[in-house]
């Protein structure tokens, strides 16, 4: 059967291709070409835009980016099984497709960006979605605006949530102070695991993320020291769970309450204790 973008259905591509998911990969594809679109659409308008997409498995996203008009996709997949797929739809759209075979976590995306707009997409591996996330938020070379407009990514509901959350949620948390620092998040859809070829335990969803282009200033690695002891202890004052990094003193110099809880301090007040350190 004939599909939109003229490329095989999903499914024979991947039964041609033997790509039977594995577990030790994240393998979960997405074979329907309008959730895929979506997933796409919500990154905002494609044309001109070089695309980086992590694990683009059979190409389903792929696909649905180049369709949608993006100037370049730039995709990095683990699984060398997955090449001879994504060489056809490199195919159906000549010089719009580059495919690194490699592992993400390694891959130096700021080097590979190219002048003009970059936005990233990509159906995560669960197992290393949250890390990639943190490298992006977080860059090696400090560069803040990043090389990327923007990110649009699919995590388990559970890890979307905590990127959004804010003080006073249950799932806020170091993912949620070090995203509201540098970015405006928020999740976009939810998708039911039989979505998935083969389906998940748990729920999906799809969460955007945008730079902010002024964040307030803060070092880093000080950001990362007291919401790591903050957080590490959650449960117990911040005048305990502080100890390692100054405890009642740091918390009196930067004016907040020593006998408050981690999760009720605001991204703003984490910035003042980390520049307080
Ligand atoms: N994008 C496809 C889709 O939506 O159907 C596949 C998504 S699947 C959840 C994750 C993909 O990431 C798989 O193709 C897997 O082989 C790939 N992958 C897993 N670990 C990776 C890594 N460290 N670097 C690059 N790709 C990886």
């Amino acid at each position: 059967m004939a599909t939109l973008d003229g490329l095989p259905p999903l499914r024979e591509v991947i039964q041609r291709h033997g790509l039977d998911a594995k577990k030790a990969l994240g393998q979960n594809f997405l074979l329907d070409l309008n959730l895929t679109q979506k997933i796409a659409r919500s990154a905002g308008p494609l044309n001109g835009v070089t695309v980086f997409e992590v694990g683009p498995g059979p190409g389903g996203l792929t696909r649905a980016i180049l369709s949608l008009g993006a100037k370049k996709v730039v995709a990095i997949e683990r699984d060398s099984r997955c090449l001879p797929a994504l060489a056809e739809i490199g195919d159906h759209y000549p010089g719009r497709l580059d495919v690194i075979e490699g592992d993400a976590l390694k891959t130096d995306f700021s080097a590979l960006a190219p002048e003009g707009p970059v936005k990233i997409i990509a159906n995560l591996p669960y197992n290393v979605g949250t890390q990639l996330l943190i490298n992006w938020l977080l860059p090696d070379d400090g560069r803040w605006p990043p090389f990327w407009e923007s990110l649009t990514l699919m995590f388990q509901k559970e890890v979307g949530l905590r990127i959004v959350a804010d003080e006073d949620d249950d799932h806020y948390g170091r993912l949620g102070v070090l995203a509201g620092w540098r970015t405006d998040a928020h999740m976009v859809f939810d998708v039911p695991p039989q979505a998935f070829t083969p389906p998940p335990k748990v729920t999906s969803t799809v969460v955007h993320l945008t730079p902010r282009t002024n964040p307030l200033p803060c070092e880093v690695a000080k950001l990362e020291r007291v919401t790591q002891a903050a957080f590490g202890q959650r449960r117990k004052m911040l005048r305990q769970s502080l100890k390692p990094v100054g405890g009642e003193a740091l918390l009196v110099k930067a004016g907040i309450d020593p006998a408050r809880r981690a999760e009720t301090l605001s991204v703003e007040e984490f910035v003042r204790l980390a520049n307080c350190l």
